[in-house]
């Protein structure tokens, strides 16, 4: 080793010890005959004292340090008169009998300290300087222990650890596949996997009993702040279990993660059906670190001769506690929210119900203060709330009303980092009809199977049929998903059947799958849990970028490495391609 310690080791029981170190410059102090400075490294910071006046050679090299020179010194670890409570080298400061420059450094384009200067295009850019930012680093050294916490837990389960291959053809995941040309097999291609799922369930067929594997995924979809073109799952699958087994297991690994990572001892985690999710909260992950449920109000509001609410499929609410208070702009202002494209509201009605016990809403004109004192009951509403009314077809406005909910509980205040609300949502549909092309496609993937009860419904309401998935949501957000497969032949080529696949297709696509299944396969089930996703809500960040060390932006690209990019002709010839750009 270069260095008998690390920057981030000495203190007070090493006085008198002569040491050396190696690290970066952070910063440099020159005080007359004396020069401080900083060197850092991943374990943290050291101060060194320098006596240039009693040695030229020393000077020569002190004046010629600049930020990030990567430097070697070796001294005695001194005690400091005016000591750093903050850091936990503080109380000690190495004086410097050597110094060595082991690389220079030209001046970094950003301030390479905890809040700093560079914007978020040229930190991507020279993303290696980045990550010498304490931030950062410390967010990859939580995912690290994480994986690591991750791997004990699974292997003490008697999870055995697979690699499947990465150049496979498509999986049904739902999103579009990254493809790689064959060169050896002119005109064909691989495909990235969405998912290991074929694979791990094949690994069932063959004895494994239990597999995980923290493994890369990709997925050609529109990226947002927790979705990246490759990303890591905690994919798992085990046989010979029900439902109830798989939510107990893996509860167990997120409550074992909490203990150890954030000290954080969890309850056992509340289960919500599907349908209830839809109907007192508009979405399939609400969040659940507040209340604010949904109120329907058909029963309360219909039939007073305002068409908007007399025509509408649904008429909906939310109980804005203590929002009385808002002014006209501020209701205009959040219609005019609604009312964006993206959420796509056509109005908000309101109900004020003032400090002084009186009711005043936006719809006065149909509803007089007694009728207003109905819906008071039913939103539970007290006085200086605030009640905020959408109306049409249920299942749109549902989804609006939960935008709103989450937007007013941002603003409340209620969707506190540090707090943590876990939930299982159960029993997804199987099916959802897909408008685009007139069908219905797995809500899930195909292998998901249906609840046997409903499989009788399968010919006449397939959207009625429940499946055995469950999801994990922390905070409003999927954490994870999984289900209990089919493991018979028959019903998974039934299924394909109503997926709209030929049994030609099927076949084709997933003969391997179907031809396993009729060599002894055992029930089974599994789950993923979406790895980056976990580790950004431990780390309390709303974007999953922090916790990888070299993500895309929302265009796709690694702005450091300039990919993708064109490739030479040569190698296009060699593959059998052409580009019509
Ligand atoms: N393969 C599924 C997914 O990626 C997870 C699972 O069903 O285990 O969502």
């Amino acid at each position: 080793m270069l260095r008998t310690h690390t920057c981030g080791e000495l203190n007070i029981n090493h006085l008198g010890q002569s040491v050396t170190l190696c690290g970066w410059v952070q910063k440099s102090r020159d005080l007359g005959g004396t020069t401080f400075i900083d060197v850092r490294d991943r374990f943290g910071l050291t101060q060194l004292v320098l006596n240039v006046d009693t040695d030229a050679d020393l000077r020569e090299k002190a004046r010629s340090l600049g930020r990030e020179f990567v430097i070697k010194v070796s001294g005695k670890v001194l005690e400091r008169t005016s000591k750093n409570p903050k850091i936990p080298t503080g109380d000690i400061e190495i004086g410097v009998e050597e110094l060595e420059i082991l690389n220079a450094a030209k001046i970094p384009p950003f301030l390479i300290e905890d809040e700093t200067d560079g914007g978020e295009e040229l930190r991507a850019k020279y993303r290696y300087l980045d990550l010498r930012r304490n931030p950062i680093r410390q967010n990859l050294m939580l995912r690290h222990r994480m994986g690591q916490e991750v791997r004990k837990y699974l292997d003490a389960k008697g999870f055995m650890e697979v690699e499947t291959p990465v150049l496979i053809k498509s999986t049904p995941e739902g999103a579009r596949d990254f493809v790689v040309p064959s060169r050896m097999n002119p005109g064909e291609f691989y495909a990235l996997p969405q998912s290991p799922q074929t694979f791990k369930q094949l690994l069932m067929v063959s004895g494994f009993d239990r597999y995980f594997q923290i493994v890369k995924c990709f997925r050609d979809e529109d990226l947002r702040a927790d979705r990246q073109p490759e990303f890591t799952q905690i994919d798992c699958e085990l046989s010979f279990v029900e439902q109830e087994d798989i939510l107990n297991i893996f509860e167990g690994l997120t409550r074992h993660l909490f203990s150890v990572v954030k000290d954080i001892n969890l309850d056992t985690f509340p289960r919500m059906q599907y349908a209830d999710a839809m109907r007192l909260y508009g979405s399939d992950k609400p969040d659940l670190r507040f209340g604010m449920q949904f109120v329907e109000l058909n029963d309360v509001v219909k039939g007073k001769n305002f068409a908007i609410f007399d025509n509408a499929e649904l008429v909906v609410g939310i109980n804005a506690k203590g929002c009385a208070g808002y002014t006209r702009k501020q209701v205009d202002e959040l219609t005019d929210w609604l009312k964006r494209p993206q959420i796509g509201a056509t109005g908000l009605v309101y109900c004020r119900y003032n400090t002084d016990g009186t009711l005043k809403s936006s719809v006065d004109k149909f509803y007089n203060e007694d009728e207003l004192t109905n819906w008071a009951a039913a939103f539970e509403a007290e006085a200086g709330d605030l009640m905020l009314v959408l109306a049409g077809p249920a299942d749109k406005v549902r989804k609006q009303l939960n935008e709103l909910r989450l937007e007013i509980g941002g603003r409340l205040g209620l969707r506190d980092k540090d707090k943590f609300a876990p939930l299982w949502v159960v029993d997804f549909p199987l099916l959802e009809w897909d408008e685009e092309n007139g069908r219905y496609h797995a809500m899930h993937h195909p292998f998901t199977s249906p609840k046997p009860e409903d499989i009788a419904l399968l010919d006449t309401e397939p959207g009625n049929v429940r499946a055995n998935a469950y999801d994990l949501v922390i905070n409003g957000t999927e954490i994870g998903g999984g289900s209990i497969r089919i493991h018979e032949k028959t019903l998974q080529s039934l299924m394909f059947k109503h997926l709209g696949f030929s049994a030609e297709e099927a076949q084709k696509q997933f003969g391997f799958l179907l031809d396993a299944f009729e060599y002894g396969a055992p029930p089974h089930g599994g789950i993923a849990f979406g790895f980056d996703r976990l580790c950004s809500i431990f780390a309390g960040l709303d974007s999953i970028r922090d916790v990888i060390a070299f993500p895309k932006n929302n265009s796709g690209r690694d702005v450091m490495i300039d990919s993708p990019s064109t490739i030479a002709l040569e190698q296009m010839k060699e593959l059998s391609i052409a580009t019509t750009i």
